[in-house]
């Protein structure tokens, strides 16, 4: 089965680099992250860029989809949205639009929580605007933050409710189903026509510590329920979140919680579908 990873990371970050080599079992490398994609079937990746700029974390990979010398023509990216540069000057929608005229980005990517900033605020405004002009979804951490020093309240997935309403022609989608709060996101997608979620980072670790929380009922249980409540697996995208996890068991993860009859669209479909602008995996 062909699949489409709508929600991966691969920068400079030293952060990211540290995070893989904790998870361990994984290369954290245009190499490594190629043989996964081969192994698995992956014939698109969209990776979410971060918010920063100007930095060495930056000197991002896919600016022209070649890292480290090699060139992945299967690599897109959803362009990071920094809200304190937004409020600075015209500068960062600028770079916005510049990014969303490139083929390879699909995608805006908003990280509230690791930002003091509600995603309903009206300093986001411009920010929609471009996603209706280059119709192109808009996709928003929700959940937990990794940091310690993120605040939930911004991240958290009812937060959208009032955004999708008031936007009802731009795709916004979920990220990381709002874990824990899988419930919320759940009634979302179910209430909003224009709302999906990604199911990438529900967990992070290596093969045995996936095969752990595949074990752990009441954990499995937590996701299950969310998405046997919205019933709509024609809204829930396939994401990993690599590095925090290795591909491979990570399907096989995803594969476990879902109805095998939803598989096509959840691998696949989904993404083909929100991501218009993929063009690779015909
Ligand atoms: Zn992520």
């Amino acid at each position: 089965m062909k699949i489409i990873d709508a929600h991966l990371h691969f920068s400079n970050s030293e952060g990211l680099k540290q995070t893989a080599q904790n998870i361990g079992q994984l290369e954290y490398s245009a190499a490594g992250l190629c043989r996964e994609f081969k192994k698995s079937d992956i014939v698109a990746g969209i990776v979410m860029s971060t918010p920063r700029r100007n930095t060495d974390e930056h000197s991002d990979y896919v600016k022209e989809r070649v890292i480290e010398d090699e060139k992945i023509d299967c690599l897109y990216t959803c362009v990071g949205v920094n809200p304190e540069e937004l409020i600075k000057s015209n500068r960062e929608l600028v770079y916005i639009e510049e990014e969303l005229r490139k083929d390879m980005t699909v995608g805006i990517k908003l990280y509230p929580g690791y930002t003091p900033f509600y995603v309903y605020d009206s300093i986001y405004e411009p920010v929609y605007d471009l996603a209706k002009k280059y119709r192109v979804p808009v996709a928003i951490h929700c959940g937990d933050t990794q940091s310690p020093l993120g605040i939930l309240k911004y991240s958290h997935p009812l937060n959208i409710d009032e955004l999708a309403v008031k936007h009802q022609d731009v795709t916004f989608i979920i990220c990381h189903m709002g874990v824990p709060w899988i419930m919320d996101a759940a009634q979302l997608i179910a209430k909003n026509h224009n709302v999906y979620a990604d199911v990438s980072g529900l967990i992070a670790g290596n093969e045995e510590q996936i095969s752990n929380i595949k074990n752990t009922r009441l954990y499995v249980e937590l996701i299950q329920q969310g998405l046997v409540y919205a019933n709509r697996y024609d809204k829930i995208l396939y994401g990993s979140d690599w590095p925090l996890v290795q591909m491979e068991p990570y399907i096989d993860f995803i594969k476990y919680l879902i109805p095998e009859e939803h598989h096509e669209n959840v691998f696949y479909n989904n993404a083909k579908k929100v991501f218009s602008k993929i063009k690779s995996g015909d």
